[in-house]
């Protein structure tokens, strides 16, 4: 929690036009438009270009250049908490319903299988070398035994790629399907690393809209017109951060069914994969089709609540074998990264089979019935619409900011509520997506509660019905 605190308290010095440095006084105000986000990152860079005997010639500016793929790299998540500078209300003790990881605040401990297997791993002293850059084979043969059904998806270990968390799973896939110039198609609202990653590469991202009416489910005709001869990838996540949807079956196959009209593969974010609230099904896109290719990327992260090992996989389906080159290219791709941590990779074997199916339920029962809490408790509120999730850990919740009419937007409301109560929620326009914002929803009971509390009584105070702006 001080980490997040000191996030959001501590002043960030910007360079301005003139490379001066200064304080932001008024954060929110400058990151209201794409365009000031874009000029801060650029002026931030500002700087000379020296002819090689200019650079010989003074002696005291090194002048150190930073890369076009620096520059045009950017987290909204990380870099609004960074920029925040919001003093929360000392009165009360800050909640952070913002950022997704589940071990803060979290009531779910590590299982015991998984501390014993990391234990078991360092006392071995067998595990401290390199691995290949890849994985080792046992860790990749236990992801492969885990994913795989017994009716429609064999994987093998050579369809398995271990990597330092689902992000680069998705940013090797990425990286291996496009060029620069070329186009991925990605939702919104979505997570906001698939744009971060594709823009370091100089790959567009095209958005297709989740439709709200229809639990978040892709809009598939705005989808298709998005298609173009540079589009190399579509990007679907399920279940969704931050939606907190889960789509059927028959949802997946129209979205696979598309794909397979247009020759593309999938990349399917399932970090999320399997956690769904009691009463809803999953299904991997893999267990699917027997046709189109799917690269699943997956971490312990989220379900086995391990986001700081830094561990995850791309597991590989390609019943028809066109991915035959691609994987020749995850190969080289691998080669930059030596392999994600031993330890892990040596532990994984023992988490995926030790760990118990009653875990999951838990943690899957805690989640849901804190869904249940907040849904219950914000759909009271005036000016506030919660979306009732079926899966992740994520709320989002819709604002009628007309009825608040001295709040103009998403991202001050929710510097409002830090200032005033000290809770901490993200605006979801960083998630493309205006006018709601998205809670978190892993921590203790009574800390969910008190969140709530002290959100209605903002809501109360700002609401004025029925204005008009
Ligand atoms: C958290 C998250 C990731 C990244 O997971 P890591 O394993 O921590 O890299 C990827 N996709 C989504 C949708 C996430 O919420």
């Amino acid at each position: 929690m001080s980490q997040i605190r000191q996030a959001v308290t501590n002043p960030v010095p910007v360079v301005d036009a003139n490379n001066n440095s200064k304080e932001l006084s008024n954060p929110s105000e400058f990151l209201k438009s794409d365009k000031n986000v874009n000029m801060l990152k650029k002026n931030s860079y500002n700087q000379k270009k020296y002819t090689l005997s200019e650079k010989c010639e003074n002696e005291s500016d090194w002048s150190v250049e930073v890369s076009d793929f620096a520059k045009s790299t950017c987290n909204p998540v990380r870099k609004l908490i960074e920029q925040m500078k919001i003093e929360p209300n000392p009165n009360y003790q800050m909640i952070a319903l913002s950022i997704g990881d589940p071990t803060v605040f979290s009531e779910i401990g590590k299982p015991q299988s998984v501390i014993n297997a990391v234990q078991a791993c360092i006392n071995d002293k067998k595990f401290d070398g390199y691995t290949p850059s890849y994985g080792t084979e046992a860790a990749r043969q236990a992801v492969a035994k885990y994913y795989s059904r017994p009716d429609n998806l064999i994987y093998k270990f050579t369809d398995i790629l271990l990597t330092n968390g689902c992000s680069q799973a998705i940013d090797l896939c990425i990286t291996v399907l496009a060029n620069r110039g070329d186009n991925i198609v990605i939702p919104k609202p979505g997570f906001s690393i698939y744009k971060t990653l594709a823009g370091t590469l100089g790959i567009n991202v095209k958005y297709y809209s989740l439709l709200e009416e229809f639990n978040w489910e892709v809009d598939l005709e705005e989808l298709e017109s998005l298609i173009d001869e540079r589009t190399k990838a579509i990007i679907v996540n399920n279940p969704s951060n931050p939606c907190g949807s889960v789509y059927s079956r028959e949802h997946l196959l129209d979205i696979i069914d598309l794909a397979e009209r247009y020759k593309l593969p999938i990349i399917a974010d399932e970090v999320y994969g399997d956690m769904v609230f009691p009463g809803n099904e999953f299904y991997y896109m893999s267990e699917l089709t027997q046709r189109v290719p799917i690269l699943s990327c997956n971490a312990l992260s989220k379900r086995f609540i391990l986001p700081g090992w830094r561990f995850g996989w791309i597991a590989i389906h390609d019943p028809k074998n066109y991915l035959a080159r691609v994987r020749a290219g995850f190969n080289d791709l691998t080669t930059r990264i030596l392999g994600p941590n031993s330890l892990a990779q040596a532990a994984v074997v023992e988490i995926l089979e030790k760990t118990p199916q009653s875990y999951f339920d838990g943690v899957m029962q805690i989640l849901s019935i804190n869904a249940e809490i907040v849904y219950e408790r914000v759909k009271k509120l005036p000016g506030l619409i919660p979306r009732k999730p079926s899966g992740a850990m994520y709320m989002m919740v819709g604002l009628d900011l007309k009825c608040f009419p001295d709040i103009p937007t998403d991202l001050e409301f929710v510097q409002m509520l830090i200032r005033e109560k000290s809770v901490f929620c993200l605006p979801a326009n960083i998630f493309e997506c205006p006018n709601y914002i998205r809670i978190v929803i892993t921590m203790k009971k009574e800390k969910i509660i008190e969140a709530c509390e002290r959100i209605e009584e903002f809501v109360l105070a700002h609401y004025k019905p029925c204005e008009k702006k």
